[in-house]
């Protein structure tokens, strides 16, 4: 094993970075195989073309001759790029992309063959898909479960296979997928910001759901990764003593981009240019060897889309590189780990964010509406947000003493802090001509200018306004932006309803004017969150402290974080919203819980394999060695050889110890998974995963860093921190 981890460090040694060759301009090539607006102009006709942005824009159905045409259309644009196959696109419940292939060529009569892809074909396919995660739901109803094209998000051309993004669904209507509850969150926020956005302007029809995501990963040489099996399997590394530097002389963060990373970013951005995927900003993170990407935002359903078709790309061109790029939340013990930050925001289809401040003050009243209905949003449901980023491999993350914790906050600004203050005082009931004059003027009327000096900007706050929209920032790296979009959207549309019925309800029977029944029913929002908003260091211990007192949750396991998605309140929020129906929550909760299970049970096996018959053996043959040195040593000395062998006795001694720990304790995890396993309710199993088995983890670890740094560095089989971070 030692040989291969030096065979690794020697090939990583010899790699030269891949020439990238951009021979056109970014915006020439830009969204070249994807089959746009641009495109379905140019190839469709115009009954077809109007029939297609109907479907995109208001959700209208697609007739079937009309679905032949858009399908022959797509086939001949596809074709005459040199792709062979379609492919129904989706996101099952692993929360990766899933694909099967189908080729456009088909037989015809006298042994002849043509190429076809008829509208049934782009509309509605059967894969048969039965093994993808479903929580029961196929098992109760019914075995098949169907893809359907979704419009909303362009077909497009992946090396030589035509994608078309589709939802997941049982026959009985149950989603298998990611994509359809996030789609009918979305458009229960449109209606519900619409009807919100009537009080300022009339002509708004649409409201749209922005999602800018910031992915961070780490880039490791694909051949030191093979060196390890416990990055190969679990995507992190369960054993690995410290590097004696790591991460604190800051000199990775927005440095150089190294050679190799930078030729592996040149590639990626070109094919995410071909992609439409618009990707802008890329940068070193804190730790080595971590790099950050983030696009230009768009539509939440699309940028949901591209960030699992990113992922997925990354993947594919790392190999290119000789990269294994490493989406796991904490791949390293004692440096940052990875997240992804999901910037939201709402606009209008008159141009208007609704998160942004205004020029007058009415516009300005309706930033703060949105605003404040968002907080309260937030505040309502601060368990049910720590629970949509709730992942085993997030646990690593979240709330272990680096950004961001496990408790859900909001951070809005010194500014903005002190216009809620004074909001806070508006009198109930009717306001007076003065105090209206004065609330427009010198609180509402002033935001603008207040925000744009508002550079205060707190890094350890999980949930941040960051000036024009909220900044989600516990969201994990390697998790599917549907699922805390979902539940984002969701909890803001279920708190914009209530907002306007409370408005209404003012109005009608107080006989208040439209502006003053905002104002007061903000207020009484305002006072109602302040639980929520924290502008302090949150990863402070004293936060902990402070937000027990203020009842917040702390649930810092997967287990216990999950649990509020299948309460009450979470079912009906989903189902009155028609997000989703018990059963599909339900589904969810047991693909996710099981989940956690695998991942912790995988970890379990690997590090018991790895601790047993890597480490152990290792620190045996040292030991071996060592014994002969003191047996050599008594032949010399004789009688007065412990003088001179003291050192050599107390590491076999030493060496000993720990490999006894190791070898009970990984007798003791082996049988507490097998104990673990006997049990059936799932939330038992999972609870048992957590807290008996997972601990082991950590104390293997401990016992086989100690022995590497007491085992000579030339047996050593695994390779080292060190070599990880910094060979290049
Ligand atoms: P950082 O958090 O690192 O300071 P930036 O401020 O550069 O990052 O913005 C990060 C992300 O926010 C980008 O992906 C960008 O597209 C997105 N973003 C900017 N404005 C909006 C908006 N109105 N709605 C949603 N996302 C946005
Ligand atoms: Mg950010």
């Amino acid at each position: 094993m030692s040989t291969l981890r030096f065979f690794a460090i020697k090939e990583t040694l010899n790699r030269k970075s891949v020439k990238i060759k951009e021979e056109k301009r970014r915006s020439e090539i830009f969204a070249e195989n994807v089959y746009n607006t641009k495109k379905m102009r140019q190839t469709l006709t115009s009954d077809a073309f109007l029939s297609l942005t109907n479907a995109i824009e208001k959700g209208s159905q697609i007739d079937r001759a009309i679905a032949d045409q858009i399908a022959s259309a797509m086939k001949d644009w596809a074709l005459s790029k040199g792709v062979t196959h379609y492919t129904h696109w989706f996101q099952p419940l692993t929360g990766a992309t899933a694909e099967k292939h189908d080729a456009f060529f088909e037989t015809i009569e006298n042994n002849e063959a043509i190429e076809k892809f008829g509208g049934s074909q782009l509309v509605q396919q059967e894969p048969d898909a039965s093994s993808f995660p479903n929580g029961g739901i196929r098992n109760t109803f019914e075995a098949r479960g169907y893809t359907a094209w979704d419009p909303t998000s362009p077909a497009f051309i992946y090396g030589t296979t035509l994608c078309i993004p589709t939802v997941f669904v049982a026959y009985t209507g149950e989603a298998l997928d990611y994509k359809t509850p996030l789609l009918r969150a979305l458009q229960a926020v449109d209606n519900a910001a619409v009807a919100i956005c009537k009080y300022f302007d009339k002509n708004v029809k649409k409201v749209n759901a922005s999602l800018g995501w910031e992915q961070e990963y780490f880039l490791i040489d694909s051949a030191l990764v093979s060196s390890r099996p416990d990055i190969q399997l679990t995507g992190r590394t369960l054993l690995g003593h410290a590097s004696a530097k790591g991460q604190q002389l800051d000199d990775h963060y927005f440095g150089t981009i190294p050679n190799r990373a930078m030729s592996y970013m040149r590639d990626l951005e070109n094919e995410c240019m071909l992609l439409g995927i618009p990707v802008k900003t890329r940068h070193n993170e804190v730790a080595p060897n971590q790099f950050e990407l983030a696009p230009i935002y768009e539509e939440a359903n699309l940028a949901v889309d591209h960030n699992a078709l990113l992922m997925d790309v990354m993947d594919k061109i790392a190999r290119r590189h000789n990269f294994k790029v490493l989406f796991h939340e904490k791949p390293f013990k004692g440096i940052n780990g990875s997240g992804k930050h999901n910037n939201w925001s709402l606009s209008t289809d008159t141009g208007v964010n609704l998160l942004s401040p205004g020029k007058t003050p009415m516009s300005n009243l309706q930033f703060l509406t949105f605003f404040i209905n968002t907080i309260k949003a937030v505040n309502d449901n601060e368990e049910l947000l720590r629970a949509a980023i709730a992942s085993a491999s997030n646990d690593y993350r979240l709330g272990a003493n680096e950004a961001p914790p496990a408790i859900i906050s909001v951070f809005i600004g010194e500014q903005l802090t002190s216009v809620l203050n004074e909001l806070e005082n508006v009198t109930s009931g009717k306001l007076s001509p003065q105090e209206k004059t004065d609330l427009k003027l010198n609180v509402v009327g002033k935001i603008p200018e207040i925000l744009l000096d508002n550079t205060d900007r707190n890094r350890t706050s999980p949930f941040a306004f960051t000036g024009n929209k909220f900044e989600f920032r516990a969201v994990g790296s390697k998790a599917n932006c549907a699922n805390p979009m979902t539940l984002l959207n969701s909890i803001v549309a279920k708190q914009l309803i209530d907002f306007k019925i409370e408005v209404d309800e003012l109005i009608a029977k107080k006989d208040l004017k439209k502006d003053e029944a905002i104002f007061n029913i903000l207020r009484e929002y305002i006072k109602k969150s302040k639980n929520i908003l924290f502008e302090g260091n949150g990863y402070g211990e004293a936060w902990e402290k402070e937000a027990k007192k203020r009842g917040l949750s702390n649930n810092k396991s997967t287990p216990e974080a999950l649990k509020v998605k299948v309460s009450k309140k979470a079912l009906s929020l989903y189902s009155d919203l028609g997000v989703m129906n018990t059963a599909e929550v339900e589904a969810r909760y047991e693909v996710e819980l099981e989940e956690y299970i695998m991942r912790i049970q995988i970890e379990g096996r690997v590090l018991g394999d790895l601790a047993r018959n890597h480490i152990v053996p290792t620190a045996v043959k040292y030991q071996n060695i060592l014994i002969e040195n003191v047996k050599g040593l008594k032949e010399i000395y004789e009688k007065d050889f412990k003088k001179v062998s003291k050192a050599q006795l107390n590491l076999i001694e030493e060496i000993s110890k720990h490999i006894e720990s190791v070898n009970n304790l990984v007798n003791d995890m082996t049988e507490a998974r097998k104990k673990s396993n006997q049990i059936t309710a799932l939330e038992e199993k999972a609870k048992a995963y957590c807290d008996v088995v997972k601990p082991f983890l950590e104390n293997i670890r401990y016992h086989c860093d100690k022995l590497e740094l007491l085992v000579d560095d030339e047996l050593w089989p695994l390779t080292k921190y060190r070599e990880l971070l910094f060979t290049t």
